[in-house]
């Protein structure tokens, strides 16, 4: 299979072989190894590179920022758990040392018991300019999280129950959004955009023909530690240039 060299988990690998794709197409070729290339920032954080994609409907676009996003995550998860496996290691030796019972391991909070509610605090945030194109890609991001355990997507668009959304939206991890009711929820304490670390602006020109420019100067600014910045555009006109300038660092252009 023609995506191995490109360096994905083989989770991911094994979902891509499920859909049939044989071999990545060329967006996807050029985006998802530069995507994944981690370059330490100035100030000593971790960064990837920020692209700045022109590509048309068809090209493969989709998988070609979830792949290299959800890879990125599927790492920091295995991160997260190694270190509180070796936490829970830790005390356990020290219980053992004082001849104490191990300590338990913490129950999972029930997302539907609202004592137990907190706002979600996803790790990547996909914007999509239309209620359909954000539930094609939130469908795509099931497809390929299949064997992945543990990486929850959720889909926030404009017209479905806040209710069921928000029941959903708890655990996130990644979460695909139209700008307006993602912003809606946000004001509410539904979610929280700060430990956002990726972010990624589909179809870039029809978000501004649409006129979310505001809402995405909102987001840029609520995720403003985030560590990359991915744009898709038909189109490099001037004022998605400009857009560019205000919510991405030295991008790389990719051409297809
Ligand atoms: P997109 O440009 O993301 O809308 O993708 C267009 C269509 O191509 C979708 O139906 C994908 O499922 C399909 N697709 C994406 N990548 C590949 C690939 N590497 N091989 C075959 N089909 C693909």
């Amino acid at each position: 299979n023609g995506f191995i060299k490109l360096g994905l988990a083989p989770e991911l690998i094994a979902a891509v072989e499920d859909l049939g794709f044989t071999q990545p197409t060329t967006v996807q070729e050029q985006v998802i190894p530069r995507a994944m290339t981690a370059s330490g920032g100035a100030d000593g954080a971790t960064r990837f590179v920020d692209l700045m994609v022109s590509s048309q409907t068809g090209s493969g676009k989709t998988a070609a920022f979830l792949l290299p996003v959800l890879h990125t995550l599927l790492q920091r998860q295995a991160e997260a758990e190694a270190a509180s496996k070796a936490e829970f290691q830790r005390l356990a030796a020290e219980a053992a040392a004082r001849g104490e019972a191990p300590p338990k391991k913490p129950k999972r909070k029930d997302p539907t018991n609202s004592r137990h509610f907190k706002a979600a605090t996803p790790g990547a945030l996909i914007l999509c300019p239309t209620r359909e194109l954000a539930q094609q890609v939130a469908h795509d991001a099931i497809d390929l999280v299949k064997h992945c355990r543990g990486l929850r997507i959720a889909n926030v668009v404009g017209g479905m129950p806040y209710q069921l959304q928000i029941a959903k939206l708890q655990n996130a991890d990644l979460v695909v959004a139209t700008p307006g009711r993602l912003l809606d929820l946000q004001r509410s304490m539904q979610i929280k955009l700060d430990q956002v670390k990726f972010l990624v602006v589909d179809e870039a020109d029809r978000m501004l023909d649409l006129g979310f420019s505001d809402d995405l100067a909102e987001v840029n600014q609520l995720t403003i530690e985030r560590q990359q910045t991915m744009m898709f555009s038909a189109t490099f006109a001037p004022r998605i240039q400009q857009l560019a300038q205000r919510v991405m660092r030295e991008p790389q252009r990719v051409t297809i």
